[in-house]
């Protein structure tokens, strides 16, 4: 039987719960399902219905997950399937056309989930070569389908899977990492952005091997770093370090945690012809780094802070404001007079506000008084569809003290 032809699972939902839904927010919760007809698979299509039995989405089901159905689509006509697919796909890669630069940027996000209308979906660009994650059991019903459709519309060959992330668990998928169409070379992969050069690591690096969604803020960091004494923490492969000398900063020093993203930064700077003397890259734990520098009475002109995801869920936020006040704290207390200070967050679940009142109840203890120069939220190939705030992740500010 074709998919056109074929009887959809049905989902009702409890009465009171399509407002959400209807203002196309794209998640269903275990919480607000009634009933089914019928049983649905891992990532099957179902129809969703509300409690008077009236059309309300497709989506796919997620057995495990408490997001129990993503919505596709919230047209009753619209099939979910290859064609469907193809067609989001293509808005998405519109949209980066409209957006970026792509003589000047080969790298960036393709798609990006929910926000692309395709949840659970993630496809990074890295030069030649397509990283595609798949986060949610619809998304994995339909991968051989999806990456068909990618080669077809990008002409990319190589298209390797790093499906190898924690919250695959939650939707009861495998861990999974490799080639998923040609055959990818084992080299790093070189990448440019704001004229720089980047070597990712698309096998072993962090996310899909570079952090794409800093792009815009690192060109930020190069417009204010001239003849500046910088301060790079977290500084993973050297993203704001590179930037901080491009743009001309007189030093500085880098620090990570990771033997490996510091190895790698020192081969990015190489490769770019960078003065490595100008560079001092420091392996060890931010928080014990920055009381070292502020016992050795040290002072920098712009200090970066881009952590990991302190909060990486919703119980986690209190803990993790403590995290990020101590290192904005200290960061404060590190700059010189008329410095600056860039600090981000990438945890969801602290908003663009909260974020605020922490670092400024850090200045607060500081004793440093601050303006906010500029905000800073993740690239414009991660964009955030108007009906999934949570989409946001990635906030930052520019602070210039007194
Ligand atoms: N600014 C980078 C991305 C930073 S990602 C860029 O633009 O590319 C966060 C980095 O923090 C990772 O490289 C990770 O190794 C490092 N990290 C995590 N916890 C740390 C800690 N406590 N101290 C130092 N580095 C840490």
């Amino acid at each position: 039987m074709s998919e056109e032809k074929r009887d959809f699972i049905t989902i009702t939902l409890k009465s009171g719960h399509r407002k959400s839904i209807m203002r196309h927010h794209p998640w269903i919760f275990s919480g607000a399902i009634a009933g089914f007809i019928g049983k649905p698979t891992s990532g099957e299509t179902v129809l969703v219905r509300d409690s008077f039995g009236e059309f309300v989405a497709w989506g796919s089901y997620s057995p495990k997950s408490k997001i129990r159905v993503r919505v596709y689509s919230w047209h009753e006509g619209e099939m979910i399937n290859r064609n469907f697919f193809e067609r989001r796909l293509l808005k998405a890669i519109d949209y980066r056309k409209q957006v970026i630069d792509l003589k000047k940027v080969n790298s960036y996000r393709m798609i990006n989930a929910e926000s692309d209308g395709l949840p659970g979906l993630v496809v990074d660009k890295y030069d030649n070569v397509i990283v595609m994650q798949v986060l949610s059991a619809g998304i994995e019903k339909w991968r051989e389908v999806i990456a068909d459709l990618l080669m077809k519309i990008t002409g990319v060959t190589n298209i390797f899977e790093r499906s190898d992330v924690e919250v695959r668990k939650l939707e009861g998928l495998p861990i999974r990492k490799g080639n998923l169409r040609g055959n990818v070379p084992e080299d790093l992969i070189k990448i440019e952005e704001n004229d720089l050069m980047f070597l990712v690591d698309i096998r072993e690096g962090h996310k899909t091997g570079f952090y794409l969604d800093q792009r815009e803020n690192r060109r930020t960091v190069q417009d204010i770093s001239f003849g500046k004494h910088v301060l790079d923490c977290f500084s993973y492969t050297g993203g704001f370090t590179l930037a901080a000398l491009k743009g001309g900063a007189a030093s500085i020093t880098a620090v990570d945690s990771s033997t490996s993203a510091i190895s790698l930064a020192k081969q990015n700077l190489q490769i770019n012809g960078f003065d490595s003397n100008k560079v001092n890259f420091i392996v060890d734990d931010v928080f014990t780094s920055l009381r070292k520098f502020r016992d050795r009475g040290m002072k920098f002109d712009l200090i970066i802070l881009d952590p990991p995801k302190f909060a990486p869920t919703i119980n986690l936020v209190e803990r993790a404001s403590r995290g990020y006040k101590d290192i904005n704290l200290l960061a404060f207390k590190l700059l010189n007079q008329g410095g600056k200070l860039i600090t981000f967050s990438c945890s969801g679940a602290i908003d663009p506000e909260l974020f605020q009142k922490i670092v400024a109840g850090a200045a607060l203890d500081a004793g440093v008084n601050g303006r906010i120069s500029k905000r800073l939220f993740q690239g414009v190939d991660h964009p955030v569809s108007l009906s999934f705030p949570d989409g946001l992740y990635l906030k930052g500010f520019v602070i210039n003290i007194d």
